[in-house]
């Protein structure tokens, strides 16, 4: 990607140093009011038990709170967190060499877990299954193969992509959660908290315009309201109301559902250059110069959620949700489209 977007919910080098934004404790945090009562039963057995929690897997698109909840998963189970991700571990001795290292009850946060290879995969099979390790000593006719014999531990695998999971790996897992995007007054409080931490002033209305534009995305929240509070300083403005936070949303291109120029371009793709679709992943990804990736990932969930996008068949199709919200008419008869789904 060339420049960061402002609506990208990838994590950034100063979004790295923010991790005081983070709620600790599951009572801090905000929303996904199932996922957390699910999660808050089983810790509290676990603990009741003296066991440690079984696998958890989260899956949701980025920015939504899954690294936020392993860590807050470990701090209830007063456990220790090991933080490693799919791509990271390259070779099955990498794995073997951070299970070893493991100690009883520890939690083991596996983000991206759906990039692990193939050889990486197998050794987690046993290791989740009957905490071992089965390890080949020598090579050629004298080979063996010796188990070594691992701690109870808790694995968190984190993804925004729960279906490209191999089914062996998915069924280890005891609780799978999924996290959805946050509604819009999850987000304003999420925001309302945020300039708390960040001793930054804002009323009701500016947190509400913040919490409205967040693409339904923590993450995003807590950008948007630090890009807000650069505009308010530069314009002496001590409080961030909501007359100060649209106009800064709207230099920034970010519209008021959360689109911003990335978003349009793509609908406008794929309205303009193909008619409303359907369009090809590929072929949509190289018109607007973006990974396929992250055009699956970032930007289309929440055009899905908004009902501005249709995944047929036959590729990407812009709904008249789309074009209405563009302000351009929909010429498509109500027949054509109806025989595209
Ligand atoms: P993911 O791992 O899903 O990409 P993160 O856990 O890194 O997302 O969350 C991104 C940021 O959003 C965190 O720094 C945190 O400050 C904020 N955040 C996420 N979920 C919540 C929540 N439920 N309540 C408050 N803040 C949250």
């Amino acid at each position: 990607m060339p420049e960061e977007r402002v609506v990208s919910p990838n994590l950034t080098e100063e979004e790295m140093e923010e991790q005081k934004l983070r709620p600790s404790r599951l009572c801090n945090y905000i929303g996904q009011e199932k996922v957390k009562a699910n999660l808050e039963v089983f810790i509290k057995a676990a603990r009741q038990r003296q066991e440690a929690l079984d696998h958890v897997l989260l899956y949701g698109p980025p920015g939504l709170g899954k690294t936020t909840l392993a860590n807050i998963i470990a701090m209830e189970m007063k456990a220790q967190i090991k933080t490693t991700s799919g791509p990271a571990i390259e070779r099955p001795g990498d794995l073997a060499a951070i299970l070893t290292n493991l100690q009883p009850g520890d939690i083991l946060f596996v983000d991206e877990i759906h990039r692990l290879n193939r050889s990486v995969e197998e050794v987690l099979y046993p290791a989740m299954e009957d905490y071992c390790l089965d390890i080949m000593i020598g090579k050629g006719p004298s080979a063996r193969s010796i188990r070594l014999d691992l701690p109870r531990f808790t694995l968190v695998g984190a993804t925004t992509r729960a279906g490209n999971l191999t089914a062996p790996l998915r069924d280890r897992f005891g609780v799978i959660s999924r996290l959805d995007f946050y509604k819009e007054e999850e987000l304003v409080t999420i925001v309302k908290r945020a300039a708390r931490i960040l001793d930054i002033g804002i009323d009701e209305t500016g947190a509400s315009e913040i919490g409205k534009r967040a693409r339904g995305t923590p993450r995003i929240a807590n950008r948007l309201l630090k890009r807000v509070r650069d505009f308010a300083q530069v314009k002496g403005e001590k409080l961030i109301t909501r007359e100060l936070a649209n106009y800064a949303l709207n230099i920034m291109e970010v519209d008021n559902l959360g689109l911003d120029a990335i978003d349009r371009q793509m609908l406008l793709t794929i309205i303009e250059k193909f008619k409303g679709g359907p369009v090809g992943l590929d072929t949509l990804a190289a018109s607007i110069s973006e990974e396929t990736s992250t055009i699956e990932d970032v930007y289309e969930p929440f055009l899905l959620q908004l009902g501005f996008i249709q995944r047929t068949p036959r590729g990407r199709v812009a709904t008249s949700l789309a074009y209405h919200h563009l302000n351009i008419e929909d010429e498509r008869d109500e027949k054509t489209e109806s025989t595209l789904w």
